[in-house]
């Protein structure tokens, strides 16, 4: 590997972005379209930035289809300060939430909610290693939940959901960090999602919600003002100083899908992608994806050989290769290979082709160690 050449990177993330839109940001780095200033110097409140955070919005509105009843807000404190920020606005009836676990992070937000309301357990696959999403039985369903929780794409162990719990008036909220802007979703179908930006949309420091408006408080007076969906949705993501740059580059990464063809179009490479590496893995001797087949995630590939050792020789094989942050995460092991939109089709044939190759070696010394 050059050096001075770009890997091909699966990190989970913060992950891979577009070259062109960071191409684009160095260009406009130390003078944003003429206005003699970066986009990190300038006030939030100038008229460039207010032309980048309200064309920002309406791209992502275009992208995703989202109703006018619902408001997109900028936020800050990551994927995970929503599970506070959830309770702490949507807990106003029974006080009762129902969750799907389906992983690590749906624990933490059921976790959170239950410091304000009760959390209620619908199902879980926590027993079998979070390998598959539950079966639901809407008869289980508490009926006057305040809300209904799923993490749609379980970045850690492999799993998305297929289809969508039918949760009647109820609002079904969900984590979309890891799989925003990779396939097209019907919003209506939601109360709230959300999404930290680092995986799919731009560097860390932004935090998209977006929520219908009538969920949209009155909360508690002890919930704080920075922490009140409200309070950002009429001061339209502008309450305080928002994560500007991180908004830029989220435009930016909205401006880039939209050139690519929308979400439709960035689906089928998707679904491309992922069938092209799955398919791999499953005709392998050598490697194994321990996740039910109808349940695997078109953006966090998880694999294993079966032996540790193995698996840590092929990371590090793979790194030799450009072929970056291959390890699954800290809590499970083995491999995982996130290929978000960002990681183009060349990248996942370099990982397959290196997986071939991994594998007739190992074969010809006829042992796996
Ligand atoms: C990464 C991730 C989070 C946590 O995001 P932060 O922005 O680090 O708080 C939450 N949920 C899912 C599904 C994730 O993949």
């Amino acid at each position: 590997m050059n050096k001075d050449e770009r890997v091909y990177n699966f990190s989970a993330g913060p992950s891979m972005l577009p070259l062109t839109v960071m191409e684009q940001a160095s260009r406009e780095l130390v003078n944003y379209r003429g206005s003699g200033m970066s986009v990190m110097e300038m006030s939030h409140r100038s008229k460039e930035f207010l032309g980048i955070i309200e064309t920002a919005e309406q791209d992502l509105r275009d992208l995703m289809n989202i109703p006018d009843d619902y408001s997109v807000l900028f936020l800050q404190g990551g994927g995970s300060l929503q599970f506070s920020m959830i309770p702490m606005n949507l807990f106003r009836g029974s006080r009762v939430a129902d969750f799907v676990i389906t992983g690590s992070w749906a624990s933490k937000a059921a976790e959170e909610a239950a410091k304000y309301g009760k959390a209620n357990i619908i199902a879980s696959s926590e027993s079998d290693l979070f390998s598959y999403i539950p079966e639901l039985e809407p008869a289980s369903f508490t009926k006057n939940a305040d809300y209904f929780y799923i993490t749609y794409n379980n970045t850690i162990y492999g799993t998305r959901f297929t289809s969508l719990p039918d949760t009647g008036s109820v609002p079904l909220v969900s984590d979309l960090s890891s799989m925003i802007l990779s396939e097209v979703l019907d919003i209506r179908r939601f109360g709230l999602v959300f999404a930290g930006s680092q995986k799919n949309i731009g560097p860390a420091g932004v935090t998209i919600v977006i929520v219908r408006n009538d969920l949209l408080g009155p909360v508690d007076p002890s919930v704080p003002t920075m922490l009140n969906y409200r309070v950002h949705a009429e001061n339209h993501s502008l309450y305080n100083t928002p994560p500007c740059y991180s908004i830029y580059m989220a435009g930016l990464t909205f401006q880039w899908i939209k050139s690519m063809g929308g979400v439709e179009e960035i689906q089928k490479l998707n679904e491309e992608k992922a069938r092209l590496l799955y398919q791999a893995i499953d005709e392998s001797d050598l490697f194994r994806c321990p996740v039910t087949s109808k349940d695997r995630s078109l953006m966090n590939a998880v694999f294993v050989t079966g032996d540790e050792g193995l698996d840590k020789r092929f990371i590090a094989g793979a790194e030799r290769e450009g072929l970056m942050n291959l390890g699954g995460h800290r809590s499970v092991g083995g491999m995982r290979a996130s290929i978000y939109n960002a990681m183009p089709m060349e990248g996942v044939l370099s990982l397959i082709s290196y997986m071939e190759r991994f594998e007739s070696e190992h074969k010809k010394g006829g042992s796996h160690d």
